[in-house]
């Protein structure tokens, strides 16, 4: 359940008609209900609220401060997978003690900050990165308390781009050397054992792939215990999915009692990196129809959000819900939404049936809170667009709508260029 809601024939978000933030902001913009996010956080958190465990939000997901602190307050910790997420989760003011990093390619000044840091575990992808963490944590006089990212090779029936679990995937350890690695690392000087990790991908609609993944763990998590070595931490990792369209993924309780079942008995904390499911329903991108037209084959309509405000249809082709913020009588006709980027992949919707359109008209692309604006970009130096967070009947602009200047910091133009303007 999500607070983006008809009333009178408009779309609002909790108590505010959305066209009436879109007066006030302008197109295009990310809108997150503050409810549906505190809603959907406390529902997950409380699902495991019968074993000891840590909600560690995927930051990734959606990085906003303002999104970030909505969980932090809730006791929530955070999932880093790199030194600027964990300057924003610091900013935000989450508790290093519930900050877990994850990423193959993790660099020496990103560890170094988090050592400095104390976060509670980095989660280790390979045997060199092993090193190089004990390696700074040596010269810092620090230890690094680490668990290893197990690749358990389970297939979590999804998309081949958002699925990491599998023995290709270039994530974590095979598990048939887990064993190996952690005998290891009990080597190392500067470096705490504490956990293991895993995540196998995202938008996973069914608890078996998590239970199959966990099953193997667990025999690892046992073995591990009888050599002596302590896993105080169970990671999870996130990928619980959502409705987008007609998936029918498990509520967070069924996925919980699942996953509860097979670790009462480990006698380890465990953690959980959701992103998505926390995220992906409380947000929208709401955008405007600029212009509409018609070739032999198809119906287009051209709106003022594209490919590099929301990537996810051109990198995956996922859907995304389309609907009007006004309910005006409209036929409806089979069209692509498509964004003013020179690219084909700049679509929205492919084909699909939606109120025709016209000039004017607000938009809204449902399902958009995760893996929207972070992953936005600047492509066609399109200014990146405001995120807004509306509360009961107020709404905060939570990220500021970038100007023609923001797109040009940092850059220079060299001396000897400068000189050279006269020279035909
Ligand atoms: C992306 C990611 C998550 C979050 O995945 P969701 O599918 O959004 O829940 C959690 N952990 C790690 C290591 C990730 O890379």
């Amino acid at each position: 359940m999500h607070d983006f809601q008809y009333k009178n024939d408009e779309l609002y978000c909790e108590d505010i008609p959305v066209s009436a933030i879109a007066d006030s902001v302008g197109t295009p913009f990310y809108l997150y209900s503050h409810n549906t996010l505190l809603n959907h956080f406390k529902v997950f958190d409380s699902a495991f609220s019968s074993v000891e465990h840590l909600v560690c939000f995927s930051v990734k997901a959606n990085s906003n401060i303002a999104v970030l602190k909505t969980f932090i307050n809730q006791g929530g910790g955070v999932d880093i997978v790199s030194g600027g997420e964990l300057f924003r989760a610091l900013m935000a003011g989450a508790n290093p003690e519930k900050i877990v990093y994850s990423g193959v390619g993790k660099r020496v000044d990103e560890i170094e900050f988090a050592l400095q840091t104390d976060i509670l575990m980095f989660n280790i992808e390979s045997t060199q990165e092993l090193k190089v963490i004990d390696s700074v944590a040596g010269k810092l006089g620090n230890r690094a308390r680490i668990s290893f990212r197990i690749n358990p090779d389970i297939d979590p029936k999804t998309h081949p781009y958002i699925s990491t679990g599998l023995k290709k995937n270039k994530f974590g350890i095979n598990i048939k050397k887990s064993l190996e690695e952690y005998r290891h690392a009990r080597g190392f000087k500067h470096i705490d054992i504490v956990g293991v990790d895993c995540h196998i991908g995202s938008q996973i609609t069914g608890v078996e792939p998590f239970v199959d993944a966990l099953k193997r763990i667990k025999e690892l998590v046992v073995e591990l215990q009888k050599e002596g070595i302590n896993i105080n931490y169970l990671d999870l990792g996130g990928g619980l999915g959502i409705t987008y369209d007609q998936e029918t993924p498990p509520h967070p309780n069924i996925y919980a009692q699942a996953i509860i079942k097979e670790v009462s008995d480990l006698n380890c904390v465990l953690i959980l990196e959701p992103g998505r499911v926390i995220v992906g329903n409380a947000g929208i991108l709401v955008t405007k129809a600029l212009y509409t037209k018609k070739s032999e084959e198809k119906n287009f309509v051209i709106v003022d959000a594209g490919m590099n405000d929301l990537s996810r249809p051109a990198l995956y082709g996922s859907f995304q819900g389309i609907q009007p913020v006004k309910l005006i009588k409209r036929k409806e006709f089979v069209a692509d939404l498509v964004g003013p980027i020179c690219e084909s992949g700049d679509f929205l919707a492919k084909d699909r049936k939606m109120p025709q359109f016209e000039r004017g008209d607000l938009v809204a692309v449902m399902s958009t809170g995760a893996y929207g604006f972070t992953m936005s970009s600047n492509y066609n130096s399109r200014p990146r667009i405001p995120e807004v967070m509306a509360a009961g009947d107020e709404f905060y602009i939570i990220r500021e709508r970038e100007e023609y200047d923001d797109l040009i910091r940092g850059e220079n133009i060299p001396e000897f260029l400068k000189r050279d303007c006269s020279n035909s």
